[in-house]
């Protein structure tokens, strides 16, 4: 089944506010099989929202709205509705009752505009909210199922686990989406594409999607079935053919951060670690340190910003830096080497480079850096050239020393 999402709130179409509730829901939605297959934001607005909702009619067999069912002027989502739909709206004196009480419980005055909450589209169910005033509503009516229900968060999601999934769910017929996601790191992202789309292409029933990320793009897939071995069996298969398309490229195919694979590979090992930093200013360390437990494995990290640091607490020779630069393949081959020395941990990480935007110049442009990491016979040390401003810089040069430690840790087993 395919649905609409209508996100009603005009504060949605400013740059304060984001629709979250849409997000929640699709994953809900996804969950019993449902696709959405739009969403819109709209301004509390009459003529916006009449006309969203009657353009939505004709398309989608499910349409849920959340926002502006409050009790103020500006709440304008009932009215709007009932003029899309030609309804008129009912007094439900029980709603009324609910409100009134919950005023009284709380001694705060009720206001004549709550009145409002109380009033439901004709032939509509009124779905009870715990967490606050203004109930949801569900209507079926020719073959179309509308959902409304409120804007906050808590009490959105509160009405629709409690009386919209159950209903969803049994219409399904017991069908929902099964995922994995699969990260891989290594290459560009259309490169991976290139290499996986003959193969994800072979799987109709299977929705492949791959989302670039700097800490390892994904290739999510999805497919709806009524059991879960039929989705374990259609996702396994794919996931097996598209491990062995990536090879080492590919470091889960469960859905681990790079974090957790290097976690286990080191554990697993009794490996050690530790990291010299210089552009990436910890980065490196605070993604090794991101798990519980990382006690285990990270022994400890200095981010040498000045040369004098890294002379004095990783005995990079002053002569060195004065000879190759700072930011060279030697320097930071020694930070790795100095490091794993002063931790004694069984391998050393070094980074050091230009993350920019200033500092560049013709042989040492913005976005050189050069990263290391040595155990106690040799270092292996690669030299980037990244794209992109500071904060991309850092992440990418991160990321690229993390994965050059799974490596290592990969050809050592
Ligand atoms: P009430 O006015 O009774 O609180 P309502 O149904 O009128 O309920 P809104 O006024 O539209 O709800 O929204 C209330 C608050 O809920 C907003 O200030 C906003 O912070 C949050 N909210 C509304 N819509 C969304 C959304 N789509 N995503 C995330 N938060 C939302
Ligand atoms: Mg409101």
């Amino acid at each position: 089944m395919r649905a609409a999402i209508i996100a009603i709130g005009s504060e949605l179409l400013t740059p304060h506010r984001t629709d979250t509730n849409s997000l929640w829901l699709t994953e809900r939605l996804n969950d019993l099989g449902i696709h959405v297959a739009l969403k819109v934001a709209v301004p509390d607005d009459r003529e916006s929202l009449c006309s969203t909702l009657k353009s939505l009619l004709s398309r989608f067999p499910l349409i849920i709205s959340t926002g502006g069912l409050g009790p103020t002027e500006d709440d304008l989502t009932r009215e709007s509705f009932a003029e899309a739909l030609g309804l008129s709206l009912r007094f439900v004196p029980e709603i009324h009752e609910i409100i009134t009480r919950r005023f009284e419980a709380r001694q705060l005055p009720m206001s004549v505009n709550n009145r409002k909450q109380a009033m439901v589209l004709e032939g509509a169910r009124w779905l009870r909210n715990s967490a606050g005033t203004a109930p949801g509503m569900y209507l079926d009516r020719s073959g179309i199922t509308l959902v409304m229900l409120p804007g906050p968060p808590h009490e959105m999601r509160g009405i629709f686990i409690e009386s919209v999934e159950p209903v969803l769910r049994s219409r399904s017929g017991g069908s929902r989406i099964y995922r994995r996601l699969l990260r891989a790191t290594g290459l560009p992202e259309s490169a991976l594409d290139d290499q996986i789309a003959p193969i994800y292409a072979a799987y109709p029933e299977i929705e492949t999607t791959i989302l670039a990320s700097v800490t390892g793009h994904e290739i999510h897939l999805a497919t709806v079935a009524a059991e879960s071995e039929t989705a374990d069996e259609r996702l396994g298969e794919l996931s097996r053919r598209i491990a062995d398309r990536l090879g080492s490229n590919l470091f889960t195919t469960s859905g681990e951060r790079l974090e957790a694979v290097l976690m286990g590979m080191l554990v697993q090992r009794g490996a050690t670690v530790s990291a010299a930093e210089s552009c990436t200013g910890g980065l490196v360390s605070k993604r090794l340190t991101d798990l519980a437990g990382s006690s285990t494995y990270f022994r400890g990290g200095v981010v040498a910003y000045d040369n004098a640091a890294k002379a004095r607490l990783l005995g990079v020779p002053g002569a060195l830096i004065a000879e190759r630069g700072a930011v060279s393949s030697e320097v930071a081959e020694q930070m790795a080497r100095g490091v794993r020395a002063k931790f004694e941990s069984t391998f050393g990480m070094g980074i050091t480079g230009i993350a920019g935007p200033g500092g560049g110049t013709e042989d040492k442009p913005v976005g050189l850096v050069y990263v290391s990491v040595a155990d106690e016979r040799d270092a292996v040390t690669r030299r980037l050239s990244l794209p992109g401003d500071r904060q991309h810089v850092r992440a990418w040069s991160a990321q690229i020393a993390l994965d050059m430690l799974r490596r290592r840790l990969l050809s050592a087993s």
